[in-house]
């Protein structure tokens, strides 16, 4: 982080406490994290803090807009410190590591519905869900195992 964190917690306004670096901290070195690693990297810090301390530190880094709070469907809330970019992200269904993609458009809202319902729109929240180049790498190998494998029911097929 280019500004160090305490005087990022008092330039928003929030009152610089040792548990809230340590979050603060952790949500910067590891984006995307979860509040349980979040919790883990913290306690590796500062030694003890309760879950509930991290949750109430996370909820006011994030409505202080330090951190950013996305929900992914089936996962549990992730947080990072990369805010105001209205940046989306990419989501592996298959192990669920999340990257960061930049903004289609640049500014928010990105996306524009074909039919407002008569809301003032002010964001676009993206998440593009598929196969990170990993677990890609992986389904293949298993494809190419399987199409090297002999396939019995083929040939009795054909001769039957
Ligand atoms: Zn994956
Ligand atoms: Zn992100």
């Amino acid at each position: 982080m280019a500004t160090d964190p305490a005087s990022l917690l008092r330039e928003h306004g929030v009152h610089v406490t040792a548990q809230r670096l340590a979050v603060l901290r952790a949500v910067s070195s590891h984006p995307h994290c979860t509040a349980e690693e979040v919790a883990e990297h913290a306690r590796a810090e500062i030694g003890t803090i309760s879950r509930q301390a991290v949750y109430d530190a996370l909820g006011i880094l994030a409505d202080n807009g330090l951190i950013r709070r996305i929900q992914p469907a089936g996962s549990p809330a992730l947080y990072e410190c990369r805010v105001g970019d209205n940046h989306h992200h990419l989501i592996c269904r298959t192990c669920g590591r999340t990257a960061d993609v930049d903004c289609t458009v640049g500014n928010a809202p990105c996306l524009t519905p074909a039919d407002t319902a008569g809301y003032q729109i002010d964001e676009a929240e993206v998440i593009f869900w598929g196969k990170c180049p990993d677990c890609l790498a992986a389904s293949q190998g298993s494809a190419d195992d399987q199409a090297r494998s002999p396939r019995i029911s083929d040939s009795d097929r054909q001769t039957g």
